[in-house]
């Protein structure tokens, strides 16, 4: 059992002081009080948060991060950033997958994030042809979580076709592909190495509705079980216009009219909706992954949050091609984006609410949900997931209560993070990762072997 004490923590209730949190051995919470006083072997916090999940991840981009900044002879688009993507993932190997997927979850960890999504989706060698392991891919990211710490959901990608009405798949999407029989047994075969970790799970990702058909989705959804399903959707104009012209639907609405979905669904971006979608999505109890780091870097749109949260619509942070890792920034991105079009300020919270609190609380929730991992509250039965931010900082000082929530997500980053536990494991110690010497090492040997073969 290990007993932390937090100076100020931030409790379901609010904001408490003097809090000390009982930690099992299994890294569950079994007990919190405020106005406590701390135990001799105590380990101290300043200010304590709970951590956040990243719900939406493919760690191999961070590797192209500020290679596709250049723009080409036409405009530039989500399409010539996709054909840059294929060509730079045709010379990942294993070896590079672990310590691309390591050092990725050193950033995250750093940035307060305690467990990530990793909507992963190469699969296989080079030519195409599965590896002696299907799952080998998979086998590198949990080898890589079990180092760094974070705790992981598995989303196998369910990848199959080009474009809407099966379209066959180009070259470039060889390594993704699978039908459902051989989808079956590359989800048996993670599954196998998810049941070795701490604190995971898997789900499973039809990767979108112009990769997966509907048929596909019903095929592959039993292995699911009741854990989480992702999907992206309606990230881009060209694939709502697509897709309109295929199904006579727009992406979410042909979804919610044609597959169950409900709290154990994540629907990864879902940029453009009309009004009746906005609505149906929030009360089907899914979540929304956002990313807007990402969207805003593949000019992909506008989320519509304003009427979305209206409605009730739950939603969780992802960094998806992490062209920036840093959680701060994701929250301040989505408010950020709403000001800039309504030109008013504190858009996404309630009247007397703080912006900060009010996303990040609803990101902690959503979050939690969509991985199906039990975080994002300081209470009994959750897991002992905590960041502490470092009130001592200059950025903090003077802070109290929401205005330290506020300040961090707004004014703050990743230096404001002192300390990360998950599952009472220590992460992150003054700011740093434990892991990250090492997976620094393997990060910038792996970087030197790819970028030479350009
Ligand atoms: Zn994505």
């Amino acid at each position: 059992m290990t007993e932390f004490f937090a100076e100020t923590a931030l409790l379901p209730e609010g904001w408490a002081d003097r809090v000390a949190i009982t930690v099992d051995t299994h890294g569950d919470i079994i007990s919190v009080r405020s106005q406590a006083d701390p135990e001799p072997d105590s380990v101290l916090l300043r200010c304590c948060v709970p951590g956040m999940a990243n719900l939406h991840s493919h760690s191999f981009q961070r590797a192209m991060a500020g290679l596709t900044e250049r723009r080409g002879p036409g405009s530039d688009s989500f399409w010539s950033w996709r054909q840059l993507m294929y060509a730079f993932n045709e010379r990942l190997t294993p070896d590079h997958v672990e310590a691309i997927a390591g050092w990725v979850q050193v950033e995250m960890l750093e940035a307060g994030f305690t467990s990530v999504g990793e909507f992963h989706y190469l699969h296989h060698a080079p030519d195409g042809s599965p590896y002696d392991d299907p799952a080998e891919m998979a086998a590198r990211i949990c080898a890589a979580s079990a180092r760094t710490g974070i705790a992981l959901t598995l989303l196998p990608v369910f990848y199959r076709w080009a474009g809407f009405d099966c379209q066959s798949p180009s070259e470039g999407q060889r390594r993704f592909l699978n039908d459902p029989d051989s989808y079956a047994e590359l989800h048996t075969a993670s599954a196998r190495h998810v049941a070795r970790l701490d604190h995971a799970n898997i789900g499973i990702a039809p990767h979108s509705l112009r990769a997966a058909d509907l048929a596909d989705i019903d095929a592959i959804r039993p292995l699911a079980k009741a854990g989480p399903v992702h999907i992206h959707i309606a990230e881009q104009v060209r694939e709502v216009e697509d897709c309109l012209a295929s199904t006579g639907a727009r992406p979410v609405r042909h979804l919610l009219d044609n597959q169950p979905v409900d709290a154990t669904w994540c629907l990864v971006h879902a940029t453009h909706m009309d009004a009746s979608e906005t609505r149906d999505l929030a009360r089907s109890g899914a979540v929304a992954g956002l990313c807007p780091l990402t969207e805003a870097n593949l000019g992909d749109g506008l989320f519509p949050a304003v009427d979305y949260l209206a409605e009730g619509g739950v939603i969780g942070i992802g960094s998806d091609s992490h062209i920036r890792i840093d959680l701060a920034e994701e929250i301040r991105l989505l408010e950020y984006g709403q000001r800039l079009t309504r030109r008013e300020r504190n858009v996404l919270a309630g009247a007397g609410q703080s912006t900060g609190r009010r996303l990040f609380e609803a990101s902690l929730s959503g979050g939690g949900r969509a991985l199906q991992h039990r975080q994002g509250q300081l209470s009994p039965g959750m897991r002992a997931d905590l960041v502490e931010l470092d009130t001592h900082h200059p950025g903090l000082t003077g802070r109290r209560g929401d205005a330290l929530l506020d300040s961090w997500l707004f004014c703050g980053e990743r230096s404001l993070v002192r300390s990360v536990h998950v599952g009472g494991r220590e992460c992150v110690r003054e700011g740093r990762a434990l892991a990250r010497e090492t997976m620094d090492k393997a990060w910038r040997t792996t970087l030197s072997d790819i970028l030479e073969a350009v």
